[in-house]
């Protein structure tokens, strides 16, 4: 790949006054980037936090590097413990993962099959949607609703209309960041067919202020909601997820296969939870900039679906992964398209200056003024 604007030359010309002025505000302390210039592209492709883990809890898991020679399965009970303190669910309603992809996985392996279908929304993250499909499972991809909410009546429908092992409903979602209403997805639960288990992945849902489903675990057995540090914590490469379900469930997933957890990114999760900061600064940071993006973007005739999260979908009006390569010939590696939208591409949102030089890149490319 050639970088004939390089980040760093990017750099050079916002300090010569050519770059797009920045929304003023001054970065929070949470949210400030852990290296302003890094060598290399413009990485907007993966939904990870630019920011990366909050410095808590990067010194939590340097300190934790010398007692990593055990498992340290205690510390894996706290974090399980604050967790369930936070979404006000007993303990034995969680269950730690390194990541959230594995308990996809496990869901799949599990609940899915030739006898067993999967109902997705058409895009949404394929995690769940590939590993069912190599279980031999039927694939039921739903498209989103024209506002990016998951259909979720046709979902339920698809549903009914054959033996369905799981629904996988992910609010928000990605790569739109659109939100699924709480009373719909209350719906969905109240209508689906009953031996149907809904798994909702919240990813993405605090970088929203939508309620979450986790609590609701503590009622029925056939919810199971994961969450996971890798994106608004910023713990991507450290590895922690969570899986909130009924005790049965989670035994269900344990059975598995037991897969002991990364100990710096127990104490980093651990600093995170006790921040009370965290999360509404980085919240806030991120909406910020992805909405002074969107509006960049629209003021030039490309539109967005609505998202609240940390990623949005931007319509290119030509094809995506054209447009996409160009972008990475300009420095900035954004995300990819999907088969039902091949002209529109996922972009996650970076710090403020990262967005600056998508700005110069995507006018570029498009033609259109900075
Ligand atoms: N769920 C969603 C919706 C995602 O977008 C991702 C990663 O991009 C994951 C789950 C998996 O994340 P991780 O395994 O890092 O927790």
């Amino acid at each position: 790949m050639t970088l004939p604007t390089s980040r760093r030359h990017f750099l050079q010309l916002a300090g010569a006054g050519l770059a797009v002025a920045s929304t003023g505000v001054p970065l929070p302390g949470h949210a400030q980037p852990a290296a302003t210039i890094a060598p290399g592209p413009v990485l907007l492709n993966f939904n990870e936090c630019p920011y990366g883990p909050s410095p808590a809890a990067q010194q939590a898991a340097r300190d934790s590097i010398a007692g990593s020679g055990r498992y340290q399965f205690a510390l894996a009970g706290q974090v399980r413990d604050a967790v369930a303190a936070q979404a006000a669910v007993a303990a034995d309603h969680i269950r730690l993962y390194p990541g959230s992809s594995e308990p996809l996985n496990r869901a799949a392996t599990l609940w899915t099959g030739p006898q067993a279908a999967l109902v997705v929304a058409d895009p949404t993250f394929e995690t769940l949607g590939d590993m069912a499909k190599a279980r031999g499972a039927h694939v039921q991809k739903v498209p989103l609703r024209a506002d990016g909410a998951h259909d979720l009546r046709a979902m339920a429908a698809a549903a009914h209309a054959q033996p369905t092992g799981l629904i996988y409903v992910c609010n928000p979602n990605n790569p739109t960041g659109s939100i699924s209403p709480p009373a719909e997805l209350a719906w969905l639960l109240a209508n689906k067919p009953s031996a149907t288990r809904v798994l909702v992945d919240e990813a993405y849902l605090q970088y929203s202020d939508q309620p979450s489903l986790i609590a609701q675990v503590a009622q029925r057995d056939d919810l199971i909601v994961l969450r996971t540090f890798s994106k608004l914590y910023g713990m991507a490469g450290l590895r922690l997820g969570v899986a909130a379900a009924h005790p049965d469930r989670l035994r269900e997933l344990a059975r598995l296969g037991d897969n002991p957890l990364p100990v710096p990114a127990l104490a980093a999760a651990l600093a995170s939870l006790h921040d009370p900061e965290l999360i509404p600064q980085r919240r806030l940071q991120n909406a910020r900039v992805r909405q002074a993006t969107i509006a960049w973007l629209g003021k030039r005739g490309f539109s967005c679906v609505p998202s609240e999260a940390n990623c949005f979908v931007v319509d290119v009006q030509r094809d995506g992964t054209a447009f996409a390569k160009a972008m990475a010939d300009n420095g900035v590696v954004i995300g990819r398209s999907w088969p039902i939208w091949p002209q529109r591409v996922r972009v996650t949102v970076g710090t403020e200056e990262e967005m600056a030089a998508f700005r110069q890149a995507f006018a570029k490319v498009a033609g259109v003024p900075v």
